[in-house]
């Protein structure tokens, strides 16, 4: 059986829940327990802090885990990443005072710059031929510069609201995360198997994501011009009705295009136009 590491709680929990429901996978959501047996799959999870999820993976205490990658790659442990999975994006960006003059990478060496990131920096200003001086503090990194303990910060933005209530802006984005499936490099045949079939499902997941399935009734002569409207779909479904004049059409369009598709699909005649959400879909 695999045993896969989650985050027990924070920001990337609800989601990773939520993507172990949406593949057929029901966990206790009692996070008292450190480990719970799933249904649905043969599959134990094991809730951690998400700092730890790299090293449990590479140690073997999991098998898989999900996790953002800016944790994988600041734990610098051997796992292989399996797939991205679409959620928990962020940045890690350095960040200066707002009134300070910047003027390019060089303003950082020789200053002091603190993180919860120290690995990713020292790798990035390596790489640029930077020499600063990193600080590692656990938590709070964006108050470092206002209280004098930092020139600068390295870490995490999303929105970047935190970075303008602390007089800080973004200078340099240094890496992109999002949550990611990882695996220990050493997993067996069987459980490779097994890991598998969960990448299986969650790309079907990941697939219908923002898809629509619209289902509507079009004349015939207006088919052709239809279909054309539909990029990327291969052969779309089309069925007969009892008026030969009419047919049923059914197409699968992208969520943020859908209200321009159906007005072009309705100025084309379609009418009884169904949108249907879709749960997966199986490539
Ligand atoms: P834990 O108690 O598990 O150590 P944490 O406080 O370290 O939790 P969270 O704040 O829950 O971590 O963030 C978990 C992950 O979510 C981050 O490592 C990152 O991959 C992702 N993430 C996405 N957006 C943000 C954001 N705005 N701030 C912080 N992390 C974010
Ligand atoms: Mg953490």
């Amino acid at each position: 059986m695999l045993r896969i590491a989650i985050q027990a709680k924070g920001r990337l929990n609800e989601d990773t829940m939520a993507l172990l429901a949406d593949a057929g996978i029901s966990v206790a959501a009692s996070k008292r327990k450190l480990v719970a047996r799933a249904g649905g799959f043969p599959l134990e999870v094991l809730y951690l802090r998400d700092d730890d999820i790299p090293q449990a993976v590479q140690m073997g205490v999991a098998d898989i885990g999900i996790v953002g990658l800016n944790e994988v790659a600041e734990k610098e442990m051997d796992v292989t990443t399996v797939m991205p999975l679409g959620f928990g994006a962020c940045r890690i960006s350095l960040a200066i005072p707002r009134d300070v003059n910047y003027t390019g990478l060089e303003w950082f060496a020789g200053r002091r710059i603190a993180t919860s990131y120290p690995r990713i920096l020292k790798r990035f200003f390596e790489k640029n031929h930077i020499q600063a001086d990193i600080h590692e503090i656990a938590g709070s990194v964006e108050i470092a510069p206002a209280v004098g303990m930092a020139d600068a910060i390295f870490d995490i933005v999303s929105s970047g609201g935190t970075l303008v209530q602390n007089g800080l802006v973004e200078v340099e984005k240094v890496f992109d995360s999002e949550a990611a499936l990882i695996a220990n490099p050493g997993l067996d045949a069987e459980k490779m198997a097994e890991v598998e079939k969960l990448k299986f499902r969650f790309t079907s997941i990941n697939n219908s994501r923002g898809m629509k399935y619209v289902l509507m009734n079009l004349p015939k002569d207006r088919l052709d011009e239809a279909v054309a409207l539909i990029p990327g779909m291969r052969s779309p479904t089309v069925l007969s009705l009892a008026d030969p004049g009419w047919c049923s059409l059914h197409v699968v369009i992208r969520e943020d295009e859908l209200w321009e598709k159906i007005e072009q699909l309705k100025a084309l005649g379609a009418e009884g136009i169904l949108v249907l959400a879709l749960e997966n879909m199986i490539r």
